[in-house]
């Protein structure tokens, strides 16, 4: 979204975490490597794959060709190689890679919380948490998870677009100091409290250190959300061990993230919102799908959109 604005508008990018990349994002504990939020992404539409071409040939993006397996009740139901049918992409050396190459030579004002947007005249004021002024703008686009752009967004007149549940994710991060040798890459997990498991250091470019990521489903996080990580951590080990035979418990690193807006179920309606009087817009994967591509493509309509609007 900023970069397509950059070409021609003045862009400033407020996030407020340390690094860029959100959802997509690589986490590092000593020698181990986890992409702990999207673990791989496709590209359905020719936009996206027109879009990633430049990322695919400057090794930014990689095939993941995984020994793929779908596990029922503690047994491999159906395995596959991925790579047979269509890509599986992540970024390289991590997933956060993708966000850093799409935010070089931009103005990204990292470690900054837009804590309000409010209207002065023709512009838009921004304030941090402290309500300090970030700055004033013309336009503004909230690119934030539904729950996050709906606190923005409340006193303005896109509030009602902002209603989409998220569901939650727990990723539980295991580091090995051996390898596992294990059959498979990638594991779609049914009939479990987990849903995925990935052996992350199988992805293209990854260190050597043996890591797992392994993602609970968004139920038992939706009900378990407000619960202690170490009692989640503990659960989740329980499961893996049940379910594929690793010995969580034998872990050098074992450890737990809490995505309390992690996906969304596919949507039906607009890929995004705007106010074309107002000069504010509203994109995000919730607008379409929890997916990496469904996050391009509302930004992709808004960009299309606002090339006729500004
Ligand atoms: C556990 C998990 C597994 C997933 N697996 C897959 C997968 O395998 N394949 C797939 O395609 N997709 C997957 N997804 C979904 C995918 O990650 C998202 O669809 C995509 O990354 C969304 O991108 P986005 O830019 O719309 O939002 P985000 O990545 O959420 O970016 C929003 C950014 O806004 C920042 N922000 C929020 N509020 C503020 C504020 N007030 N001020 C400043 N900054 C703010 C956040 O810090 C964040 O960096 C997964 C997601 C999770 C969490």
């Amino acid at each position: 979204m900023a970069r397509a604005l950059a070409g021609s508008h003045d862009v400033s990018v407020f996030e407020k975490s340390r690094g860029v990349g959100g959802r997509m994002a690589t986490r590092r504990a000593g020698a181990f490597e986890f992409d702990h939020g999207a673990q791989f992404f496709t590209a359905r539409t020719r936009a996206f794959r027109a879009y990633l071409q430049p990322l695919i040939d400057s090794g930014v993006i990689a095939d993941w060709q995984a020994a793929f397996v779908e596990m029922r009740r503690g047994n491999i139901a159906a395995n596959r190689r991925w790579g047979e049918d269509y890509p599986h992409y992540v970024g390289v050396p991590g997933m956060s890679a993708v966000g850093k190459a799409l935010a070089s030579g931009l103005n990204v004002c990292l470690n900054t919380t837009v804590g309000s947007l409010t209207r002065h005249g023709e512009l838009w004021r921004l304030s941090d948490d402290d309500g300090a002024l970030l700055g004033e703008f013309d336009w503004v686009v909230v690119t934030a998870p539904a729950a996050q752009s709906a606190n923005l967004l409340a006193p303005t007149v896109l509030a009602a677009s902002t209603r989409t549940e998220m569901h939650a994710c727990f990723a539980l991060l295991l580091g090995f100091d051996e390898p596992l040798n294990l059959p498979w890459q990638a594991a779609l997990v049914r009939d479990a409290d987990i849903s995925w498991i990935s052996v992350n250091s199988s992805k293209p470019g990854r260190s050597a250190a043996t890591s797992l990521v392994v993602h609970s489903t968004n139920a038992w996080a939706n009900a378990h959300i407000e619960d202690d990580t170490e009692t989640v951590r503990q659960h989740l080990c329980g499961v893996v061990n049940a379910v594929a035979g690793v010995d969580a418990a034998g872990a050098a690193h074992s450890s737990v993230h809490r995505w309390r807006y992690a996906n969304v179920d596919r949507q039906r309606g607009d890929s995004f919102a705007i106010n074309p009087q107002q000069k504010l817009a509203v994109c995000g994967d919730w607008f379409v799908r929890g997916r990496v591509e469904a996050a391009f493509s509302s930004a992709n309509a808004l960009v299309e959109h606002l090339g006729r609007e500004i």
